[in-house]
């Protein structure tokens, strides 16, 4: 059936039939009788699935392009104000998303294929444009145009991807970049002041021992090696019980190793090393632990002194001191010779003439047996009191090793004051004792202390021989300070402090005794610092001079609990 023609006019829309998928085509061509003969192909065909609108010139078919929107353009090369393929390239300039097809009058190849370059859709010749072929051609042209703009979609979207993506990577690389050579600046700060810090540890002349918590050495310093003649290769990994201490040493600083892992008291501690080469050390070692986050031990560092060296000197130097302790005793003995002598000379006198009067009872045969035995009892208490004169003096001068032990301050002030006596009458000085009760035993050498307050009640009494003043007194006393130190006073009322000040006395050989050697004080006071303690001379509020001796002294109860606490410390 054929379909009644619509009137056609340039540039007015024609709608074939219902529409169900439409397609505006602008149909470009100057004669009528090709357009309407096209439209009706069309109509035939497919009914109602193409709009066309007809433009009778290129200018026509240009404001159409501008004004209105359409899928695909139907162009003949033969337009009045335009010819041959310029049209195409006008038109697509135009409108380049609509897709051209080209109804040509030649059906040669080489026309097509310059329409094609050109930017046409495809070619048709006009002898063939059939209704079937029409619409198919105007079908694929539109669809091809679909795909290829959603190809180019595609294909921008695509783009904009890979340039994000590439955007992201550079970001990405550069952010990589920097954090690397971050990483680089730290590893190098890093491996400075880890160089520095080994550096440090090799330099430092203190032994230098890490330990982890079960004892394992896992590093020393350049000392350690050099003291003890070990390698680090060879202490690594192995513990230092194993190594360089002495059997009867390994349980004692194993004690002292598991206090310190589970962080209680022992943080200081001395203990002999044995080198390589078989010598000893002495090394004073000072602990500090490790701790990981949890506050669990991680590792023990031991630094360590080595004081051999030290402690033979001090050793050496105690062993003078005692020496010479000795001979000032022998010194004061020889100044105390005529008073001894004095002390002595009264019980042989006695002895003497109880003897005397022993004989002329036996000659006279006139006794009873009980007066010849108070007699001989008298003789026999005048020789012990001669003999205890001689005892206290042997005791005295005897040479002892200065071992320490518990002493009663009090008994030994006491043994003094009886030493000292003698002198003290002949001088007319009379000897006070205030001293106070529970003093607890202080642990000291008992000869060499009693040689410093022997010293200084015999220089108060001394001080005393020559002045004038009315009252002639030398009190010692003694008290516990809150501090648990135990105080010894000894005033006099003699001249008292030079005006130089009171440690002009203590310098070595000051002396100003005719016959005195100058090394009392200087002594006393280095046997009283050997003990922890100490001996200043002040002006006495009253009169004369005062010498305070000070010495620690712990109380029993307190030395037990300390004891119990302490693993070998110092
Ligand atoms: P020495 O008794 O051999 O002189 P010391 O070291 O014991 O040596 O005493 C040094 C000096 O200190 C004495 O010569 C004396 O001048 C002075 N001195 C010591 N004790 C007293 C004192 N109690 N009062 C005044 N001066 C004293």
């Amino acid at each position: 059936m054929k379909a009644e023609l619509p009137e056609i006019r340039d540039a007015a829309s024609v709608e074939v039939s219902t529409p169900r998928v439409q397609y505006r085509v602008l149909l470009v061509d100057a004669h009528s009788s090709g357009v309407n003969q096209i439209i009706e192909e069309l109509q035939q065909h497919s009914p109602g699935e193409f709009i066309v609108t007809r433009a009778a010139s290129l200018a026509s078919a240009l404001s159409l392009f501008v004004a209105q929107e359409f899928e695909v353009a139907l162009v003949s090369l033969n337009l009045p104000d335009s010819s041959g393929v310029d049209s195409i390239a006008r038109l697509r300039f135009a409108a380049p998303r609509v897709p051209i097809v080209v109804l040509g009058d030649d059906n040669e190849e080489a026309m097509a294929i310059e329409v094609l370059q050109r930017g046409a859709q495809d070619y048709l010749y006009k002898g063939r444009a059939h209704g079937y072929v029409l619409a198919r051609v105007l079908h694929f042209a539109v669809e091809r145009q679909r795909t290829e703009d959603e190809l180019r979609r595609a294909q921008d979207l695509l783009e904009q991807r890979v340039m994000e993506r590439t955007a992201f990577l550079k970001v990405t690389n550069r952010r990589l970049r920097e954090e690397i050579s971050e990483r680089a600046r730290t590893e190098l700060v890093l491996r400075k002041e880890r160089d520095f810090s080994a550096a440090i540890l090799d330099t430092v002349g203190a032994l230098v021992l890490a330990l982890d918590r079960s004892g394992i050495i896992v590093r020393c310093n350049r000392c350690f090696e050099k003291t003890t003649g070990y390698l680090e290769s060879e202490l690594v990994g192995r513990t230092p019980w194993e190594i360089f201490l002495e059997p009867e040493l390994i349980k004692e600083t194993r004690e002292v190793f598991s206090s310190l892992v589970k962080k209680i008291d022992g943080y200081r501690h001395e203990n002999m090393v044995r080198t390589k080469s078989g010598g000893h050390r002495l090394i004073d070692w000072s602990n500090t632990v490790l701790t990981d986050s949890q506050g669990e031990v991680e590792f023990v560092i031991a630094t360590g002194i080595d004081i051999t060296d030290r402690r033979q000197a001090e050793e050496l130097q105690h062993q003078r001191m005692i020496e010479l302790a000795h001979i000032s005793r022998l010194s004061t003995m020889g100044q105390m010779a005529t008073e001894i002598a004095h002390e002595l000379n009264q019980p042989l006198c006695a002895i003497a003439s109880y003897g005397d009067t022993c004989l002329r009872m036996y000659d006279s045969q006139q006794c009873s047996p009980d007066e010849v035995r108070r007699v001989l009892n008298e003789i026999t208490s005048q020789a012990e009191r001669a003999s205890e004169v001689i005892r206290r003096v042997r005791k005295f001068v005897r040479k002892e090793e200065g071992d320490k032990a518990p002493v009663s301050i009090n008994e030994l002030i006491s043994d003094v004051v009886r030493l000292t006596q003698v002198e003290a009458r002949w001088n007319q000085v009379k000897l006070v004792t205030h001293l106070a009760e529970g003093i607890p035993p202080i642990v000291v050498d008992k000869i060499l202390i009693e040689q410093v307050i022997m010293n200084l009640v015999r220089n108060a009494i001394e001080a005393m021989a020559g002045a004038k003043s009315a009252r002639r007194e030398v009190t010692i006393s003694t008290r516990m300070l809150p501090d648990d130190t135990l105080e010894v006073v000894v005033d006099d009322t003699g001249p008292g402090i030079p005006k130089d000040g009171p440690e002009t006395l203590f310098q070595p050989f000051f002396t100003t005794k005719p016959t005195g050697m100058g090394m009392g004080l200087s002594l006393s006071r280095s046997i009283a610092e050997a003990h922890g303690g100490d001996l200043s001379a002040e002006s006495n509020p009253d009169a004369g001079a005062r010498f305070k001796l000070t010495l620690p002294a712990q109380r029993e109860e307190k030395r037990n609990a300390a004891r119990s606490h302490r693993i070998r410390r110092r």
